[in-house]
């Protein structure tokens, strides 16, 4: 199989494949075509692929000749006419944003991977591009409440008298919310948790941040370990509890999400006025409305001194770690999905390769992926 390595578009440093798993590739039987200055924002040179055995093409070209696409973002910003029946994209999909090209790419008979719908399986741990990307943003995001906030992060005893370490209030206790309780932790802040999942409790505990429960969380253990929608009621006592650890807190580091849906709002506009000046909340929730009422993605809003980050694209500040992790996950995923020969063999009675596949044959496969859409 020949395949085709697209530069990103827009604001993205990352790049899906950077030289050394290019060679991974090689090694298993499959053709590397690059697509010109695709690696240049993860410092990856088109010499260094050459070296990996890849070959550099014009995008036009190497969509032509490729018979599967490996992208980060899906390539909306290309005509579908660019792509021809039976050719593999494999990228993130973002299913709700991207509604409309996945139809016409069903309509046109492209087979397309998603990396945002591998199954959050113990197998499939290996190729969940969705933690890897989330291990940096819950890293970044922590780094960046550090190098803003006017105060430390440890306690300090010097001669000048004893500095009161600062305190972090993390919202969502997932994989990003669980990396930036160890950051903040590794920096020496006093780390305090909310989450509607009671079995993130014992593992934020183990990373020393102390769990804050409300009671009457609603579970469902259909939901494969995600969140589902509170009801009013809790909510309300959430958001109580909320404001009063927030107006403790310097840092809020927010990261709760509910897969298919808006972010929740868990800190009011009441709440950031009653906040510290100074404070800095990294609202890495943003892209899907962010948990801070007051969130503009992208922006940093300053209300009463209080800096509101709402980030959401933290893997692509740090593209070299994060284009690595990306390609990792990407090489783990083929391995189950390519025969010896180096050719693609999609096997739909497998969990993983049925889970990930949006569409194929002209019909959306994936469970989650109708569900969200909401196909029949
Ligand atoms: P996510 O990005 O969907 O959400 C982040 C966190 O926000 C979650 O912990 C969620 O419970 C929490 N949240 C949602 N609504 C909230 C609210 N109203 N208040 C407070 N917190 C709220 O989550 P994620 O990081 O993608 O992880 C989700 C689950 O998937 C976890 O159970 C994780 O352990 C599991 N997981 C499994 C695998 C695997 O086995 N391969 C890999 C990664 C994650």
């Amino acid at each position: 199989m020949i395949t085709g390595i697209l530069k990103e578009s827009g604001s993205e440093n990352r790049v899906a494949i950077l030289p050394g798993e290019a060679a991974v590739l090689k090694k298993m039987g499959i053709e590397v075509l690059v697509e010109l200055n695709a690696g240049e924002r993860a410092f990856a040179s088109d010499d260094a692929y050459r070296a990996a055995g890849a070959i550099i093409l014009g995008r036009k070209e190497l969509i032509s000749k490729a018979a599967m696409l490996l992208a980060v973002n899906l390539p909306v910003g290309d005509a579908i006419s660019s792509f021809r029946e039976g050719q593999v994209i494999c990228s993130v999909l973002n299913p709700v944003e991207n509604s409309d090209w996945l139809e016409k790419a069903r309509i046109l008979g492209l087979t397309v991977l998603a990396l945002d719908l591998v199954p959050r399986t113990t197998r499939a741990q290996s190729m969940d591009i969705l933690s890897s990307m989330a291990t940096v943003s819950g890293y970044k995001a922590v780094l960046a409440a550090a190098s803003i906030l006017p105060r430390f992060f440890p306690m300090f005893m010097s001669a000048a008298g004893t500095i009161k370490p600062s305190r972090v209030l993390i919202l969502g206790a997932g994989v990003a919310g669980l990396q930036a309780v160890a950051i903040a932790r590794k920096l020496g802040a006093i780390v305090e948790v909310f989450d509607v999942r009671s079995a993130v409790k014992e593992e934020v505990k183990s990373l020393g941040g102390k769990f804050i429960e409300v009671e009457g969380a609603k579970e469902d253990s259909a939901a494969g370990g995600y969140a589902v929608e509170q009801t009013g009621e809790f909510k309300k006592k959430q958001q109580e509890l909320i404001q009063q650890r927030a107006i403790a807190a310097d840092v809020v580091i927010a990261t709760a999400q509910i897969p298919g849906k808006k972010a929740p709002v868990l800190i009011l506009k009441e709440t950031v006025n009653a906040m510290k000046p100074g404070s800095v909340i990294i609202d890495i929730a943003a892209s899907s409305g962010g948990n801070c009422e007051l969130t503009e993605n992208g922006k940093n809003v300053i209300v009463n001194g209080i800096h509101i980050i709402g980030k959401s694209d933290f893997p692509s500040d740090m593209p070299s770690d994060a284009s690595k992790m990306f390609g990792s996950n990407i090489i783990n995923l083929l391995k189950i999905m390519v025969d010896k020969e180096g050719n693609l063999n999609l096997n739909m009675q497998d969990d993983i390769i049925n889970g990930t596949t949006a569409i194929h044959g002209k019909e959306y496969i994936s469970q989650r992926v109708r569900q969200i859409l909401n196909i029949k």
